[in-house]
């Protein structure tokens, strides 16, 4: 733990499958974050987990008693705001939930099915037939084509349930685009208010999470150091048979410490 805390500014941790799933805090949880509020080192969460504002997430950890305010909290969401103000695109059809909408229209986007300039794809937990159908309609006119985050599937206490990149592929089948670009982890650009609040690198910040492709991906070719925990998605074969490597692996949090 010591030398894993060594120099570093910032830990930050993946949110489901990490600290929590669900509603549920995972075994150890509040013990490291003691351990890292001990060793005076900010924490932070970091999810693509998109269907949420940070006001939302805020009262999430409230009641599960972790320790994270909403500046934070970083969403999948904040680095596609950030990424769409530089490419200057105003008006948008958001698939997502009616107060993810909001917050993203209160950065000065407008939310609209009549010729919108893109399209972003956020974890939309009110998904209808309808709103596929729109964006179905849209992804034909060839306009930018975004989403926050490239996750399968959303872990939960009954098991995974389909997320944006299950609906990604669905809209791949059925218009043959893939998204343009896409914001969340595994895109460490997501972790920039760190780097800026800190004036840091990635080498300062040390990242635990429980997915390979999001989280682990984060650190391949840099100097970010990873910490995979298997309380989440990823089992010992996986971790073992997979390309992506973390730089350290635990069983959980508790055998970390
Ligand atoms: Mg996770």
């Amino acid at each position: 733990m010591h030398h894993l805390l060594k120099n570093k500014k910032a830990i930050v941790f993946d949110g489901d499958g990490t600290l929590y799933l669900g509603e549920t805090l995972i075994a150890g949880s509040l013990n490291f974050l003691a351990v890292t509020k001990q060793a005076r080192i900010s924490t932070y969460i970091c999810t693509n987990n998109s269907s949420k504002t940070p006001e939302e997430y805020h009262k999430k950890y409230k009641n599960l008693k972790l320790p994270f305010t909403q500046k934070n909290i970083l969403i999948s969401t904040h680095s596609s705001i950030q990424a769409l103000n530089e490419r200057q695109l105003r008006s948008l059809y958001i698939l997502g939930t009616d107060s993810v909408i909001a917050w993203i229209e209160s950065f000065g986007f407008t939310h609209t099915k009549s010729n919108p300039q893109a399209i972003l794809l956020t974890y939309d937990t009110s998904l209808t037939y309808n709103k596929i159908e729109s964006v179905t309609k849209l992804l034909r006119t060839e306009i930018p084509y975004f989403a926050t985050h490239p996750d399968l599937v959303c872990p939960t206490e009954h098991g995974p349930l389909p997320d944006v990149g299950t609906w990604i592929t669905m809209f791949k089948q059925t218009t043959g685009r893939t998204p343009d670009a896409i914001f969340g982890k595994p895109n460490p650009k997501i972790l920039d208010p760190i780097l800026k609040k800190h004036n840091c690198g990635l080498e300062d910040i040390v990242f635990i999470g429980d997915r390979l492709y999001t989280d682990i991906a984060l650190g391949q070719g840099n100097a970010l150091t990873t910490v995979l925990t298997l309380t989440g998605e990823t089992d010992m074969k996986m971790a073992t048979e997979s390309n992506i490597k973390a730089t350290y692996m635990c069983k959980n949090l508790l055998n970390l410490i």
